[in-house]
């Protein structure tokens, strides 16, 4: 069967795709969201940034998502043989949200589909996109498959391919490209706590530097459920051997704040392994397509930005493909892949850095500087686009500078 041909097809529901097609739906375009799973279904993602809540308001998802009562990140704590490094997002240089939340994922991407599927949004699961055929207009039949095999045809005059690690165009228009970080990977699982301490221990949000690229992150959730996950160069996970859960195990060994808490705790699911997870494409959009989120470039999970890029970059293409739509002439290299690639720049920056060294020099230098520490606040906090802060204008330079100047005082101290 051929559905008939509608204004813009989304690949995937996570909330990339959800943040495009409400924006799409609210400007009264017909669209509609395939994607492969049946909801709710699990994925990794769960600390989110306070720069998407402007996305998930902006586009009218945020009251559904206010109402799920999910644990509210207000910073984050990064720890480091012994030394303590909170942030505050009330104490950020760049005006904006300053909380946001912890959420299993599984929840929080059913309430943006249910939130949709109410607004009259048409969203088809168990439909998996194996095929696209472009026109040279840009107009394109996409094939679907369902559960059981059956094909099927949309034509549509636009696609935003949201498929997160699907990277659905991506694999079948060549468009990979392999990332600049140095490759890592992760493992991870979902822990019910029985030893969760009370007040705000059991709650903040912690990642346990255990050296200069290994790290853990504890991300606990308002259901009682934490999620824990390693995250290091994929030669030192591939160091460990046995089942996912004695893998984890053993590396919970490395962490000395959190080995205790977590010590026989059972493991809700096998842990999962993400091998060499950072992602990058040669081009964002093409004549008829655009790609966000996860499909287009994951950097790392170290600061978050995963979702609040995946929100950014589905927000911006929907309006882009409405002005197109509308007639209006859209510069696409300017305003999309320069905009996105600025945003990535000072992420990729701030990774590298991370991993270099750098940053946490700057992180755990005591006493620590207020004002630089407000400015690098806002970057964590996704306020990444913001030139008035020198931590996002002249970020190639000012992380090693001033961390440079630490290892002088340090050497003259
Ligand atoms: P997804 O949420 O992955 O959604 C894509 C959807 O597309 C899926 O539901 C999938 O089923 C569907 N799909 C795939 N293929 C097809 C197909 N062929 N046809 C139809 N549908 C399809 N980000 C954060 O913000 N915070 C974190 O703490 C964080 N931690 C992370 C830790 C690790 C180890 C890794 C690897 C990533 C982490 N991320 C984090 C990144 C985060 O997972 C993604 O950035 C985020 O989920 C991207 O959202 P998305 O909507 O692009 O994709």
């Amino acid at each position: 069967t051929t559905s008939k041909n509608i204004d813009v097809l989304i690949i995937g529901a996570g909330p990339s795709g959800c943040v495009a097609a409400a924006h799409l739906h609210n400007q009264g375009l017909s669209i509609k969201v395939v994607e492969k799973n049946n909801f709710p279904r699990f994925v990794i993602g769960e600390s989110l940034l306070p720069r998407c809540m402007d996305h998930f308001e902006e586009v009218g998802l945020l009251d559904c998502l206010k109402a799920q009562n999910f644990e509210v990140k207000s910073g984050a704590r990064f720890l480091k043989n012994g030394v303590v490094c909170d942030f505050d997002f009330s104490k950020k240089h760049t005006p904006g949200w300053d909380w946001t939340w912890q959420v299993p994922r599984a929840d929080f991407d059913v309430t943006l589909t249910n939130e949709l599927q109410k607004k009259g949004v048409n969203i088809e699961f168990e439909q998996e996109v194996v095929a696209v055929d472009f026109a040279e207009d840009g107009s394109s039949k996409t094939t679907i498959k369902d559960s059981e095999g059956n094909l099927s045809i949309i034509e549509a005059k636009y696609i935003i391919d949201s498929s997160g690690f699907g990277r659905v165009l991506p694999r079948l228009l060549d468009l990979d490209k392999p990332s600049a970080l140095p490759k890592h990977s992760s493992i991870f699982t979902h822990v019910k706590e029985t030893k969760r301490p009370k007040g705000v221990e059991g709650t903040i949000i912690t990642f346990d530097v255990v050296t200069d690229d290994v790290w853990l992150w504890v991300i606990p959730f308002s259901n009682g459920v934490t999620s824990i996950g390693f995250v290091g160069p994929t030669e030192f996970l591939e160091k460990y051997t046995g089942s996912p859960s004695e893998k984890i195990t053993k590396m919970m060994e490395l962490s000395t704040y959190y080995q205790e808490r977590f010590e026989g705790e059972a493991h809700l699911f096998p842990p999962v392994e993400i091998k060499n997870y950072s992602k990058s494409v040669k081009q964002l959009y093409g004549k008829g397509f655009t790609l966000t989120g996860n499909s287009a470039e994951f950097l790392d999970p170290v600061f978050s930005s995963g979702v609040t890029f995946a929100t950014e970059s589905a927000l911006l293409s929907a309006k882009l493909i409405t002005k197109e739509l509308n007639g209006e002439p859209v510069d696409w290299e300017v305003e999309y892949t320069d905009y996105i690639k600025e945003g990535v720049h000072v992420f990729s920056t701030y990774v590298k850095e991370w991993y270099t060294g750098n940053l946490q020099k700057i992180f755990f230098h005591r006493p620590e500087n207020p004002e630089i520490k407000k400015q690098i606040c806002a970057v964590l906090a996704g306020y990444v686009w913001d030139k008035s802060n020198p931590f996002v204008k002249n970020h190639n330079r000012l992380v090693k500078t001033v961390a440079t100047v630490i290892d002088m005082e340090t050497k003259n101290s």
